[in-house]
């Protein structure tokens, strides 16, 4: 028996239920759908996932297999190449964001009208959202008895990538290319592509490299300058390696070196808990997740939001950040935090603001981790930061940036860097937004003292609002 294997965030052949699971029963036809949801997706994703494409096609076909490639909704996509192919049955790995989740519902159903056998599996998260409740049945909303009650779980048993056997006849297929994917990265791609580390071998890799310094993760994390972390978001956004691998990898190396595996570990369970967020709460990346927020005087897009989003704040540590992203796609966890709390509380801007522009130009773009990571950051959120702590970006230079490593690889002019990633900005940045190397840095949209004077102005008139009724 035929069947499609309909791929989406889990483009890789170890780990992946859906693909052993249709490779037992035959012929497998691997088809990837650029359904209009998936066109929605942010300039960086959609190049990333252009890279990503391409190289599971040619992982598939170094084992005689192939990627077809359709474009169109994917009710009536999978139904149709189903028909092409005699095949009888479809299989994909689930997704939990409300609008793929509505997708995939409608083409369930249409596929079982159609007398098709159609069955989503489990590989893009640890543990499946809804099983991780309270005592009470409720959801977590904080981390902390979250991360209690997923701890011991067992993941899920290695799975080798499956011999795929071809149809006697393969369906047609759109060229990669002429989908254009990258377009709208413009010149960014070629920056970007210089820093990504794109499909199932090279997320391996990674992951090896990475274990040689996790007994260093607990310290060197929070560590912009230095190679602290594992880069593996991107990896896992796009499902070129399970997260079900990784963990078992780090709680391999947990049993050697403690500490740093035990908090890296609890890193994957952020991850797991903002899916879980967003499965319970579907409008969490766009309303404020406490309604009471409802009532602050966020500022909306604005001209020094838009300073923000070109690296021109005039605070070193928050432009480096926004340059990195600019240049490589991705940006260091600790950065993130303090560039969201510069938008929302120095610029008063709406967190939502914040949010589209991280959706467009982050090659790790994940709809649950960037929602949770801009309410957490902007205070409205489960489990928050407090609002009256105000990041000061000289003080987080200091402690996470001592040397200035990080500001002069980004920040062209910083202490006179002329280093190529501070370079590269130039070039990846729209010819319209009129940059240059040799611009002075600018003066800070607004001095620190300022920025959280006004911050807290607005915050003590929201917490008065709600005292008084
Ligand atoms: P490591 O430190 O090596 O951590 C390992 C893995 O754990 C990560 O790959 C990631 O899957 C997970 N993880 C680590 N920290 C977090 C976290 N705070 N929340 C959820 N998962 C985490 N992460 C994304 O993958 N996509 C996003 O779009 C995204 N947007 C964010 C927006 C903001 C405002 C903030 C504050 C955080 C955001 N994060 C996002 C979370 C975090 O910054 C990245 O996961 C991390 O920087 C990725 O780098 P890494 O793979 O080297 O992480």
């Amino acid at each position: 028996m035929t069947t499609l294997v309909w791929l989406r965030r889990d483009l890789r052949l170890a780990d992946h239920p859906a693909l052993s699971a249709a490779a037992a029963e035959g012929p497998v036809v691997p088809v990837f759908v650029l359904d209009p949801e998936t066109e929605a997706m942010g300039a960086a994703s959609r190049w990333r996932l252009e890279a990503a494409l391409a190289a599971f096609g040619e992982a598939l076909a170094a084992r005689g297999s192939r990627l077809i490639l359709r474009r169109g909704p994917a009710a009536e996509t999978l139904l149709a190449l189903a028909q092409e192919c005699g095949a009888r049955a479809v299989r994909w790995t689930r997704a939990y964001a409300p609008a793929w989740v509505a997708r995939d519902k409608a083409a369930k159903a249409a596929l079982k009208a159609a007398g098709l056998a159609a069955e989503s599996h489990p590989g893009f998260l640890l543990h499946e959202p809804w099983t991780i409740r309270t005592g009470a049945g409720e959801p977590y909303k904080v981390f902390a008895p979250f991360w209690r009650a997923m701890a011991g779980r067992a993941v899920a048993d290695p799975l080798p990538a499956p011999d795929l056997r071809p149809p006697e006849v393969w369906p047609a297929s759109d060229r990669l290319s002429d989908w254009g994917l990258g377009a709208a990265m413009n010149r960014g791609a070629a920056a970007v592509a210089r820093h990504a580390v794109v499909g199932e071998a090279a997320a391996r890799a990674r992951l090896d490299g990475f274990l040689d310094r996790i007994d260093r993760y607990a310290t060197d994390r929070d560590r912009p300058d230095l190679p602290g972390c594992s880069g593996l978001s991107e990896n896992l956004t796009w499902g070129e390696i399970a997260p079900a691998a990784v963990w078992r990898a780090a709680e391999r190396a947990r049993q050697e070196v403690g500490k740093g595996a035990e908090t890296f570990l609890k890193e994957l369970a952020w991850r797991e808990f903002a899916w879980s967020l967003l499965w319970f709460w579907p409008d969490m990346d766009r309303r404020n997740w406490r309604s009471e927020w409802d009532a602050f005087p966020w500022r909306g897009d604005n001209p020094e939001a838009e300073r923000w989003r070109r690296g021109l704040t005039g605070e070193p540590m928050v432009d480096a950040g926004m340059r990195q992203m600019f240049v490589t796609g991705t940006m260091h966890n600790r950065v993130r935090m303090l560039t969201a709390s510069y938008l929302a509380k120095h610029l008063l801007t709406d967190w939502r603001v914040g949010l589209a522009w991280f959706e467009d130009c982050l090659i790790d773009w994940d709809p649950a981790s960037n929602a949770l990571g801009w309410q957490w950051t902007a205070g409205s959120g489960p489990d928050s930061a407090p609002f009256f702590r105000v990041f000061s970006p000289a003080a987080q230079a200091g402690r996470f940036d001592p040397e200035g490593a990080y500001r002069r690889r980004f920040v062209a002019g910083f202490e006179g860097s002329r280093e190529a990633e501070a370079l590269a900005f130039f070039e990846a940045a729209p010819r319209s937004w009129g940059l240059s190397p040799e611009d002075p840095l600018p003066e800070p949209v607004i001095p620190h003292a300022a920025g959280r004077a006004r911050a807290l102005a607005a915050y003590a008139d929201l917490r008065a609002g709600g005292e008084g009724g």
